[in-house]
């Protein structure tokens, strides 16, 4: 598999690493530290099309797809986690689902406005009574035949773009029935920011992704229309194993971008702080940690584009995809925490880019799946069965 970039893809990076230097580097740490949703750099995202980007132009995207997300994650990531996991959970959980499930009237209402990044969808699988476990699900939505409208009850926690002044939607999890053996009909259904009964919670104060949106959600007897309701009754649960699938190589792009900008400021502080006369660089111990972090973000760069490749070709992508997530999240842990090393004291400094790394790496390792999650997938895929 050839993993060099086409010169249209090639165009993407270049364009989004530009942005990512010269727009949001010089903001970001502000937002950061003041834990404030980035509103100015999420819209001329939106204006450059980075919302739209795997979606057709008939809804107002971009017609590209999961390779030229990845890229655009990376090179975001790079430099910056919270504006990356915006666009992350924009696209891959908040407009993907209507996309890939939604009737033509629901992409004819949403997709433009979504892949204009005039209003930001979301994704409520997670409760507080469980996360990994995603087929407990204790969110319920009933069906009331006299005003044919879904009567939705429950909570979800964690939930990424859901609270901001531009979130426009989110898709949630709910039991709407009962198979014949007892197990839960799962269904996924679109609640509108605003429905009456539909609470979010202030946001969490987060180790890291500072500058992104949290939040917890509740619903007390929230009615939408039953036509909200997201592809068939009771395919929630396969619905949102194949969000998850993708989103996990979205994740792994958005850690190898993670991993990568701590080389790139490892690499440029060890030549400029000098210790006992000269540039700790000149340290083969220095030089011999920087190569490796090289290494580990090189080759999370082929895990990710190796599980999109198959994935836009048509190919099973699932085992692939969840080792590029559980690789390329454990290498950003790893040269998050290597880059913080070669900065010494500075490198625990909020001022220092990697210090900010350092705090939005661990996140990496649970969100979207755990690592263990990832590691169950993989041996199931290998066909060990508990
Ligand atoms: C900042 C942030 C943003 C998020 N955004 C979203 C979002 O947009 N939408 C959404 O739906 N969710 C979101 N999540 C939730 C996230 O996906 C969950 O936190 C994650 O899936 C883990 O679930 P949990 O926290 O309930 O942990 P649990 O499932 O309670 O797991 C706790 C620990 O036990 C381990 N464990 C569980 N079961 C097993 C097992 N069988 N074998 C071995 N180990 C096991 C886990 O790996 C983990 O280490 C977000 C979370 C955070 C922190």
């Amino acid at each position: 598999m050839d993993h060099r970039l086409s010169p249209e893809l090639e165009e993407l990076r270049r364009t989004v690493e530009e942005f990512a230097h010269d727009v949001v580097a010089p903001k970001i740490g502000d937002f950061y530290e003041r834990h404030e949703f980035p509103y100015e750099i999420v819209r001329e995202m939106g204006r450059m099309g980075l919302f739209g980007l795997p979606f057709p132009e008939e809804y107002g995207g971009m017609g590209g797809d999961y390779l030229a997300l990845g890229i655009a994650l990376e090179e975001l990531a790079r430099v910056d986690s919270s504006v990356a996991i915006t666009l992350e959970a924009g696209v891959s959980l908040g407009a993907m689902p209507i996309h890939l499930f939604g009737t033509e009237e629901q992409k004819q209402e949403w997709l433009p406005r979504l892949c204009a990044g005039e209003i930001l969808g979301a994704f409520g699988l997670t409760e507080p009574d469980g996360g990994s476990d995603a087929g407990a699900t204790r969110t319920t939505a009933r069906l009331d035949p006299a005003t044919d409208e879904w009567v939705i009850n429950g909570s979800k926690c964690f939930i990424t773009n859901s609270g901001t002044d531009i979130t426009g939607l989110v898709t949630v999890t709910a039991v709407t029935g009962r198979k014949p053996d007892g197990k839960p009909l799962i269904s996924a259904i679109i609640v509108p920011s605003g429905a009456p009964g539909f609470t979010v919670a202030a946001p969490y104060s987060k180790v890291g992704w500072n500058a992104s949106d949290t939040r917890e959600l509740s619903f007390a007897d929230v009615r939408v229309p039953a036509a909200n309701l997201l592809g068939e009754e009771g395919r929630g649960y396969a619905q949102f194993l194949r969000i998850l699938d993708e989103g996990r190589i979205a994740i792994a792009a958005l850690a190898t971008g993670l991993a990568q900008g701590c080389v790139d400021e490892s690499v440029k502080y060890a030549k400029e702080r000098h210790a006992f006369g000269r540039p700790i660089g000149a340290n083969q111990a220095i030089q011999f940690k920087v190569a490796d972090m090289e290494m580990k973000a090189h080759t999370a760069r082929l895990a990710w584009r190796d599980a999109a490749s198959r994935l836009v070709s048509g190919e099973p992508f699932k085992k692939e995809a969840a080792l590029a997530k559980l690789y390329s999240s454990t290498v950003a842990v790893d040269n998050a925490r290597d880059a913080t090393q070669i900065h010494g004291g500075y490198g625990f400094m909020n001022e220092y880019p990697v210090a900010r790394m350092w705090r939005d790496s661990k996140i990496l390792e649970i969100g979207e799946g755990t690592s263990e999650v990832q590691r169950m997938l993989i041996a199931r895929e290998l066909g060990l069965v508990s």
